[in-house]
Protein backbone atom coordinates (compact mmCIF):
# COMPACT_ATOMS: atom_id res chain seq x y z
CA UNK A 1 0.00 0.00 0.00
CA UNK A 2 2.99 2.13 0.64
CA UNK A 3 4.49 4.21 -2.29
CA UNK A 4 7.73 5.17 -3.38
CA UNK A 5 8.90 8.15 -1.65
CA UNK A 6 12.19 10.53 -0.29
CA UNK A 7 13.06 7.52 2.23
CA UNK A 8 13.24 5.42 -0.86
CA UNK A 9 15.58 7.68 -3.28
CA UNK A 10 18.76 5.43 -4.40
CA UNK A 11 20.54 8.85 -4.33
CA UNK A 12 20.19 8.98 -0.59
CA UNK A 13 23.49 9.16 1.26
CA UNK A 14 23.75 8.59 4.61
CA UNK A 15 26.52 10.16 7.35
CA UNK A 16 27.04 7.11 8.94
CA UNK A 17 29.94 5.38 6.44
CA UNK A 18 29.39 1.67 7.20
CA UNK A 19 25.57 2.22 5.74
CA UNK A 20 27.59 2.82 1.99
CA UNK A 21 29.86 -0.58 2.48
CA UNK A 22 29.22 -3.26 -0.47
CA UNK A 23 26.74 -5.64 -0.09
CA UNK A 24 25.36 -4.18 3.85
CA UNK A 25 21.85 -5.11 4.60
CA UNK A 26 21.21 -2.12 6.34
CA UNK A 27 21.30 1.14 3.78
CA UNK A 28 19.71 4.19 4.52
CA UNK A 29 16.82 2.97 2.30
CA UNK A 30 16.38 0.11 4.55
CA UNK A 31 15.84 1.08 7.97
CA UNK A 32 14.21 -2.07 10.06
CA UNK A 33 13.37 -1.59 13.46
CA UNK A 34 14.43 -3.92 16.16
CA UNK A 35 14.59 -4.44 19.94
CA UNK A 36 18.41 -4.27 21.78
CA UNK A 37 20.20 -3.72 24.76
CA UNK A 38 23.97 -2.97 25.81
CA UNK A 39 25.87 -4.13 28.80
CA UNK A 40 25.05 -0.94 29.95
CA UNK A 41 21.07 -0.57 29.01
CA UNK A 42 18.02 -1.99 29.46
CA UNK A 43 16.09 -3.58 25.77
CA UNK A 44 15.18 -0.57 23.72
CA UNK A 45 13.70 -0.44 20.48
CA UNK A 46 16.26 0.69 17.56
CA UNK A 47 17.01 1.00 13.91
CA UNK A 48 19.57 -1.03 12.08
CA UNK A 49 22.08 1.55 10.26
CA UNK A 50 24.98 -0.09 8.43
CA UNK A 51 27.33 -1.72 11.20
CA UNK A 52 25.70 -0.06 14.02
CA UNK A 53 22.08 0.68 15.62
CA UNK A 54 20.36 3.95 15.58
CA UNK A 55 19.00 3.63 19.72
CA UNK A 56 15.58 5.39 19.28
CA UNK A 57 14.96 5.92 22.52
CA UNK A 58 18.06 8.40 23.29
CA UNK A 59 16.78 9.89 19.93
CA UNK A 60 13.35 10.50 21.22
CA UNK A 61 14.83 11.94 24.28
CA UNK A 62 17.03 14.36 22.06
CA UNK A 63 13.77 15.30 20.31
CA UNK A 64 14.90 14.53 16.88
CA UNK A 65 12.19 11.40 17.11
CA UNK A 66 9.14 12.71 18.05
CA UNK A 67 6.38 9.60 18.57
CA UNK A 68 7.43 8.37 22.12
CA UNK A 69 6.02 5.02 21.45
CA UNK A 70 9.78 4.73 20.03
CA UNK A 71 10.98 5.46 23.28
CA UNK A 72 9.22 2.08 24.43
CA UNK A 73 10.93 -1.28 25.66
CA UNK A 74 9.54 -3.23 22.90
CA UNK A 75 8.31 -2.55 19.58
CA UNK A 76 4.87 -3.66 20.73
CA UNK A 77 3.10 0.14 21.32
CA UNK A 78 4.23 1.35 18.04
CA UNK A 79 3.08 -2.07 16.16
CA UNK A 80 -0.15 -0.99 18.06
CA UNK A 81 -0.51 2.59 16.75
CA UNK A 82 -0.68 1.29 13.29
CA UNK A 83 1.04 1.86 9.94
CA UNK A 84 0.92 5.70 9.69
CA UNK A 85 2.96 5.86 12.73
CA UNK A 86 5.76 3.83 11.50
CA UNK A 87 5.73 5.82 8.34
CA UNK A 88 6.16 8.85 10.00
CA UNK A 89 8.83 7.29 12.21
CA UNK A 90 10.39 6.31 9.13
CA UNK A 91 10.28 9.64 7.25
CA UNK A 92 11.53 11.19 10.80
CA UNK A 93 14.65 8.91 11.07
CA UNK A 94 15.94 8.79 7.42
CA UNK A 95 16.18 13.03 7.86
CA UNK A 96 17.90 12.04 11.05
CA UNK A 97 20.59 9.85 9.27
CA UNK A 98 20.78 11.15 5.65
CA UNK A 99 23.74 13.50 4.50
CA UNK A 100 23.66 17.03 5.22
CA UNK A 101 21.78 16.70 8.34
CA UNK A 102 23.75 17.15 11.52
CA UNK A 103 25.83 13.55 12.59
CA UNK A 104 24.92 12.36 16.06
CA UNK A 105 27.07 9.47 16.56
CA UNK A 106 26.52 9.94 19.83
CA UNK A 107 22.76 8.11 19.30
CA UNK A 108 25.13 4.93 17.81
CA UNK A 109 26.00 1.56 19.21
CA UNK A 110 28.09 -0.83 17.64
CA UNK A 111 25.78 -3.64 16.15
CA UNK A 112 28.42 -6.14 17.82
CA UNK A 113 27.74 -4.29 21.21
CA UNK A 114 24.17 -4.98 21.07
CA UNK A 115 22.49 -8.11 21.61
CA UNK A 116 19.21 -8.23 20.29
CA UNK A 117 15.98 -9.73 21.51
CA UNK A 118 12.15 -10.56 20.28
CA UNK A 119 11.02 -7.34 18.62
CA UNK A 120 7.65 -7.82 21.00
CA UNK A 121 6.34 -10.52 22.95
CA UNK A 122 4.36 -12.95 21.20
CA UNK A 123 0.81 -13.11 21.41
CA UNK A 124 -0.48 -15.31 18.67
CA UNK A 125 1.75 -16.98 16.40
CA UNK A 126 -0.61 -19.25 12.83
CA UNK A 127 1.57 -20.55 10.24
CA UNK A 128 0.44 -20.74 6.90
CA UNK A 129 1.08 -22.91 4.02
CA UNK A 130 1.01 -20.66 0.98
CA UNK A 131 3.65 -22.13 -1.34
CA UNK A 132 2.57 -24.61 -4.06
CA UNK A 133 5.89 -26.44 -4.61
CA UNK A 134 5.90 -27.07 -1.18
CA UNK A 135 2.97 -28.28 -0.92
CA UNK A 136 3.01 -30.29 -4.15
CA UNK A 137 6.69 -31.70 -3.44
CA UNK A 138 5.31 -33.69 -0.04
CA UNK A 139 1.94 -34.17 -0.85
CA UNK A 140 2.89 -36.66 -4.03
CA UNK A 141 4.29 -38.92 -1.19
CA UNK A 142 0.67 -39.21 0.01
CA UNK A 143 -1.35 -39.59 -3.07
CA UNK A 144 0.48 -39.03 -6.65
CA UNK A 145 -2.77 -37.67 -8.27
CA UNK A 146 -3.97 -35.19 -5.79
CA UNK A 147 -0.71 -33.83 -4.17
CA UNK A 148 -2.44 -30.79 -3.13
CA UNK A 149 -4.91 -30.26 0.12
CA UNK A 150 -8.27 -30.05 -1.34
CA UNK A 151 -8.33 -26.08 -0.28
CA UNK A 152 -5.46 -24.93 -1.50
CA UNK A 153 -5.82 -23.37 -3.98
CA UNK A 154 -9.31 -21.65 -3.07
CA UNK A 155 -7.82 -20.54 0.49
CA UNK A 156 -4.55 -20.07 2.21
CA UNK A 157 -4.12 -22.96 4.59
CA UNK A 158 -2.97 -22.49 8.25
CA UNK A 159 -3.01 -24.10 11.79
CA UNK A 160 -2.58 -22.07 15.16
CA UNK A 161 0.69 -22.52 16.15
CA UNK A 162 2.17 -21.81 20.02
CA UNK A 163 3.44 -18.49 20.62
CA UNK A 164 5.42 -18.85 23.91
CA UNK A 165 8.55 -20.98 22.54
CA UNK A 166 8.88 -18.37 19.35
CA UNK A 167 12.61 -17.03 20.30
CA UNK A 168 14.87 -14.83 18.47
CA UNK A 169 17.60 -15.88 15.95
CA UNK A 170 21.15 -16.90 18.02
CA UNK A 171 19.42 -18.91 20.89
CA UNK A 172 19.84 -22.69 20.43
CA UNK A 173 17.35 -25.34 19.82
CA UNK A 174 17.72 -28.89 22.21
CA UNK A 175 16.73 -31.78 20.24
CA UNK A 176 13.16 -32.47 21.57
CA UNK A 177 12.21 -36.38 22.54
CA UNK A 178 8.35 -37.55 20.82
CA UNK A 179 6.31 -40.35 20.06
CA UNK A 180 6.52 -41.98 16.94
CA UNK A 181 5.27 -45.25 15.41
CA UNK A 182 8.35 -46.99 12.74
CA UNK A 183 8.27 -48.04 9.86
CA UNK A 184 7.70 -51.57 11.06
CA UNK A 185 4.86 -50.50 13.14
CA UNK A 186 6.55 -50.76 16.71
CA UNK A 187 5.65 -48.05 18.96
CA UNK A 188 9.11 -45.29 19.94
CA UNK A 189 9.35 -42.56 22.26
CA UNK A 190 12.76 -40.95 22.19
CA UNK A 191 15.23 -37.99 20.64
CA UNK A 192 13.66 -37.15 17.39
CA UNK A 193 15.35 -38.70 14.05
CA UNK A 194 14.15 -35.84 11.80
CA UNK A 195 14.91 -32.41 13.11
CA UNK A 196 14.19 -30.25 9.97
CA UNK A 197 14.29 -26.82 9.18
CA UNK A 198 11.37 -24.64 6.98
CA UNK A 199 12.82 -21.55 5.90
CA UNK A 200 9.48 -18.68 6.10
CA UNK A 201 8.91 -15.40 6.21
CA UNK A 202 7.58 -13.86 9.10
CA UNK A 203 4.69 -11.20 8.39
CA UNK A 204 3.92 -9.04 11.70
CA UNK A 205 0.78 -7.52 12.42
CA UNK A 206 0.12 -3.74 12.80
CA UNK A 207 -2.86 -2.59 14.42
CA UNK A 208 -5.79 -4.25 16.45
CA UNK A 209 -9.72 -5.07 14.65
CA UNK A 210 -12.72 -5.85 17.17
CA UNK A 211 -13.77 -9.52 17.94
CA UNK A 212 -16.66 -10.06 15.06
CA UNK A 213 -15.10 -7.26 12.42
CA UNK A 214 -13.43 -8.73 9.49
CA UNK A 215 -10.57 -7.53 7.40
CA UNK A 216 -11.54 -6.92 3.92
CA UNK A 217 -8.51 -7.51 1.15
CA UNK A 218 -8.77 -3.59 1.23
CA UNK A 219 -7.68 -2.97 4.18
CA UNK A 220 -5.20 -6.15 5.04
CA UNK A 221 -2.51 -4.35 3.45
CA UNK A 222 -2.18 -1.77 6.37
CA UNK A 223 -2.37 -4.63 8.69
CA UNK A 224 1.36 -5.65 7.82
CA UNK A 225 3.83 -3.85 9.92
CA UNK A 226 6.91 -5.50 8.17
CA UNK A 227 8.29 -8.96 7.79
CA UNK A 228 11.42 -11.01 9.17
CA UNK A 229 12.76 -14.58 8.81
CA UNK A 230 11.68 -17.44 10.53
CA UNK A 231 12.49 -20.85 11.29
CA UNK A 232 9.25 -23.00 11.91
CA UNK A 233 11.95 -25.65 12.91
CA UNK A 234 9.90 -29.45 12.22
CA UNK A 235 10.06 -32.42 13.92
CA UNK A 236 9.07 -34.93 11.03
CA UNK A 237 8.85 -37.72 12.84
CA UNK A 238 6.67 -36.80 15.74
CA UNK A 239 4.70 -34.38 12.95
CA UNK A 240 3.84 -37.16 10.96
CA UNK A 241 2.37 -39.74 13.58
CA UNK A 242 0.44 -36.87 15.09
CA UNK A 243 -1.00 -34.80 12.69
CA UNK A 244 -4.48 -36.75 11.49
CA UNK A 245 -7.52 -35.48 12.14
CA UNK A 246 -6.12 -32.67 14.29
CA UNK A 247 -3.39 -30.91 12.44
CA UNK A 248 0.86 -30.04 14.15
CA UNK A 249 1.35 -30.02 17.65
CA UNK A 250 4.28 -31.03 19.44
CA UNK A 251 6.36 -31.60 15.82
CA UNK A 252 6.11 -27.86 15.34
CA UNK A 253 5.77 -26.41 18.84
CA UNK A 254 9.31 -27.21 20.27
CA UNK A 255 10.90 -23.90 19.02
CA UNK A 256 10.19 -21.31 16.10
CA UNK A 257 13.33 -18.82 15.54
CA UNK A 258 12.37 -14.95 14.29
CA UNK A 259 15.32 -12.92 12.76
CA UNK A 260 15.88 -9.24 15.09
CA UNK A 261 15.36 -6.90 12.56
CA UNK A 262 11.68 -6.14 11.37
CA UNK A 263 11.95 -4.65 7.78
CA UNK A 264 8.56 -2.89 7.64
CA UNK A 265 6.23 -2.72 4.65
CA UNK A 266 7.39 0.65 3.85
CA UNK A 267 10.59 -0.27 3.37
CA UNK A 268 9.85 -2.72 1.04
CA UNK A 269 7.24 -0.74 -1.26
CA UNK A 270 9.85 -0.46 -4.36
CA UNK A 271 9.70 -4.66 -4.03
CA UNK A 272 6.14 -5.21 -4.19
CA UNK A 273 5.66 -7.46 -7.40
CA UNK A 274 2.37 -9.28 -9.40
CA UNK A 275 1.35 -11.94 -7.14
CA UNK A 276 1.00 -15.45 -9.40
CA UNK A 277 -1.94 -16.22 -11.28
CA UNK A 278 -4.05 -18.14 -9.38
CA UNK A 279 -5.78 -20.90 -11.07
CA UNK A 280 -8.57 -21.35 -10.06
CA UNK A 281 -9.23 -17.43 -9.70
CA UNK A 282 -9.77 -16.48 -5.55
CA UNK A 283 -12.93 -15.93 -4.34
CA UNK A 284 -13.94 -12.27 -4.48
CA UNK A 285 -13.61 -11.36 -0.54
CA UNK A 286 -9.54 -12.99 -1.13
CA UNK A 287 -8.61 -10.94 -4.02
CA UNK A 288 -8.16 -7.35 -5.15
CA UNK A 289 -6.64 -5.72 -8.01
CA UNK A 290 -3.65 -4.39 -5.34
CA UNK A 291 -3.03 -7.87 -4.02
CA UNK A 292 -2.88 -8.93 -8.04
CA UNK A 293 -0.49 -6.01 -9.54
CA UNK A 294 1.81 -5.94 -5.78
CA UNK A 295 0.91 -8.30 -2.96
CA UNK A 296 3.92 -10.53 -4.00
CA UNK A 297 7.50 -8.93 -2.57
CA UNK A 298 10.51 -9.96 -4.60
CA UNK A 299 12.97 -11.40 -2.17
CA UNK A 300 15.67 -13.57 -2.50
CA UNK A 301 15.85 -16.17 1.02
CA UNK A 302 18.74 -18.39 1.41
CA UNK A 303 18.81 -21.33 4.07
CA UNK A 304 22.21 -22.50 4.82
CA UNK A 305 24.48 -25.10 7.35
CA UNK A 306 27.64 -25.38 9.11
CA UNK A 307 28.26 -28.61 10.47
CA UNK A 308 31.09 -28.70 13.94
CA UNK A 309 33.03 -30.37 11.32
CA UNK A 310 32.56 -27.16 8.70
CA UNK A 311 33.06 -24.92 11.68
CA UNK A 312 36.17 -26.57 13.07
CA UNK A 313 37.99 -26.45 9.05
CA UNK A 314 36.84 -22.71 8.78
CA UNK A 315 34.70 -23.72 5.62
CA UNK A 316 31.93 -21.40 5.10
CA UNK A 317 27.97 -21.98 5.40
CA UNK A 318 26.98 -24.08 2.69
CA UNK A 319 23.66 -23.12 0.97
CA UNK A 320 20.84 -25.33 1.20
CA UNK A 321 17.76 -23.02 -0.41
CA UNK A 322 18.47 -20.29 -2.87
CA UNK A 323 14.30 -19.35 -2.93
CA UNK A 324 12.60 -16.25 -4.34
CA UNK A 325 8.94 -15.35 -1.81
CA UNK A 326 7.60 -13.57 -4.78
CA UNK A 327 6.49 -17.25 -5.91
CA UNK A 328 4.38 -17.82 -3.07
CA UNK A 329 0.42 -19.07 -3.93
CA UNK A 330 -0.93 -16.72 -1.91
CA UNK A 331 0.13 -13.42 -0.47
CA UNK A 332 0.71 -11.89 2.63
CA UNK A 333 -2.78 -9.87 2.49
CA UNK A 334 -4.79 -12.83 1.49
CA UNK A 335 -3.39 -14.53 4.75
CA UNK A 336 -4.51 -11.38 6.66
CA UNK A 337 -7.33 -11.60 5.25
CA UNK A 338 -8.39 -14.79 5.51
CA UNK A 339 -7.29 -15.44 9.23
CA UNK A 340 -10.09 -12.57 9.96
CA UNK A 341 -13.06 -13.94 7.57
CA UNK A 342 -14.55 -14.91 10.99
CA UNK A 343 -13.94 -11.89 13.11
CA UNK A 344 -11.02 -13.63 14.41
CA UNK A 345 -9.08 -10.52 16.21
CA UNK A 346 -5.51 -10.05 15.00
CA UNK A 347 -3.43 -7.97 17.37
CA UNK A 348 -0.90 -5.62 17.22
CA UNK A 349 2.32 -7.63 17.37
CA UNK A 350 0.77 -11.08 16.59
CA UNK A 351 3.15 -13.21 14.35
CA UNK A 352 2.18 -15.14 10.74
CA UNK A 353 4.65 -18.03 9.48
CA UNK A 354 4.37 -17.78 5.35
CA UNK A 355 5.07 -21.37 5.52
CA UNK A 356 7.96 -22.86 3.86
CA UNK A 357 9.12 -20.79 0.76
CA UNK A 358 9.56 -23.18 -1.68
CA UNK A 359 9.96 -22.28 -5.41
CA UNK A 360 9.71 -24.73 -8.75
CA UNK A 361 13.84 -25.16 -8.84
CA UNK A 362 15.46 -27.94 -7.20
CA UNK A 363 17.63 -25.59 -5.82
CA UNK A 364 14.56 -23.94 -4.16
CA UNK A 365 13.65 -26.28 -1.85
CA UNK A 366 13.25 -24.79 1.59
CA UNK A 367 13.62 -27.48 4.02
CA UNK A 368 15.47 -30.94 4.41
CA UNK A 369 11.88 -32.89 4.16
CA UNK A 370 11.85 -31.58 0.48
CA UNK A 371 15.56 -31.90 -0.33
CA UNK A 372 15.43 -35.09 1.17
CA UNK A 373 13.30 -36.66 -1.15
CA UNK A 374 16.03 -37.18 -3.73
CA UNK A 375 18.36 -38.68 -1.09
CA UNK A 376 20.72 -36.94 1.20
CA UNK A 377 22.57 -33.85 0.48
CA UNK A 378 26.13 -34.31 0.21
CA UNK A 379 28.19 -30.94 1.88
CA UNK A 380 31.43 -30.05 -0.17
CA UNK A 381 33.49 -31.42 2.61
CA UNK A 382 32.01 -34.43 2.25
CA UNK A 383 29.26 -35.11 4.89
CA UNK A 384 26.12 -36.19 4.20
CA UNK A 385 22.65 -34.81 5.56
CA UNK A 386 19.07 -36.15 5.33
CA UNK A 387 18.19 -34.27 8.54
CA UNK A 388 19.95 -31.96 11.01
CA UNK A 389 22.57 -33.27 13.25
CA UNK A 390 23.74 -32.22 16.80
CA UNK A 391 25.85 -29.09 16.57
CA UNK A 392 24.62 -28.11 13.25
CA UNK A 393 23.76 -24.41 12.65
CA UNK A 394 21.35 -23.14 10.14
CA UNK A 395 21.41 -19.53 8.74
CA UNK A 396 18.79 -17.98 7.48
CA UNK A 397 19.16 -14.83 4.94
CA UNK A 398 17.16 -12.59 2.73
CA UNK A 399 17.59 -9.41 0.44
CA UNK A 400 15.07 -7.66 -1.65
CA UNK A 401 16.09 -6.69 -4.90
CA UNK A 402 14.33 -4.79 -7.80
CA UNK A 403 15.27 -2.72 -10.81
CA UNK A 404 16.15 0.77 -9.60
CA UNK A 405 15.73 0.35 -6.17
CA UNK A 406 19.25 -0.27 -3.33
CA UNK A 407 18.93 -3.72 -2.11
CA UNK A 408 17.87 -4.25 1.60
CA UNK A 409 18.73 -6.94 3.56
CA UNK A 410 16.82 -8.94 6.71
CA UNK A 411 19.50 -9.46 8.80
CA UNK A 412 19.79 -13.06 10.01
CA UNK A 413 18.34 -16.30 11.63
CA UNK A 414 20.20 -18.18 13.40
CA UNK A 415 20.33 -20.97 15.76
CA UNK A 416 22.58 -24.55 16.27
CA UNK A 417 20.90 -27.88 17.19
CA UNK A 418 21.74 -28.84 20.50
CA UNK A 419 21.98 -32.94 21.72
CA UNK A 420 18.80 -34.08 23.52
CA UNK A 421 18.67 -33.91 27.49
CA UNK A 422 18.57 -37.07 29.05
CA UNK A 423 15.30 -38.41 29.57
CA UNK A 424 14.76 -37.70 33.36
CA UNK A 425 14.09 -40.79 35.36
MN1 LIG B 1 5.78 -24.10 8.79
Amino acid sequence: MAGRDATHDPALRCWVASAHAAGTDFPIQNLPLGVFSTDSGAPRCGVAIGDAVLDLRAAHAAGLVGNAAAAADSLGPLMGEGRGASAALRAEVSALLREGAAPRPDLLVPMQAARMHLPTAVRNFSDFMASYDHCARLGVRRDPKNPLPPAFRHLPVAYHSRASSVRVSGEDVVRPHGQWQRQDGSMHFGPTEAMDYELEMAVWIAGDNTLGEPVTMAGAPERIFGYGLLNDWSVRDVQRWEMPPLGPFLGKSVSTSVSPWIVTAEALAPFEVAAPVQDPPALPYLDSAWNRSNGALSVRMTAAIVTPRMRADGTAAFVLTDTQFAAMYWTAAAMVAHHATNGCNLLAGDLLGSGTVSGPQESARACLAEIGLTGPVTLPNGETRRWIQDGDEIIFRARAEAPGAVPIGFGECRGSLLPAIAWPA
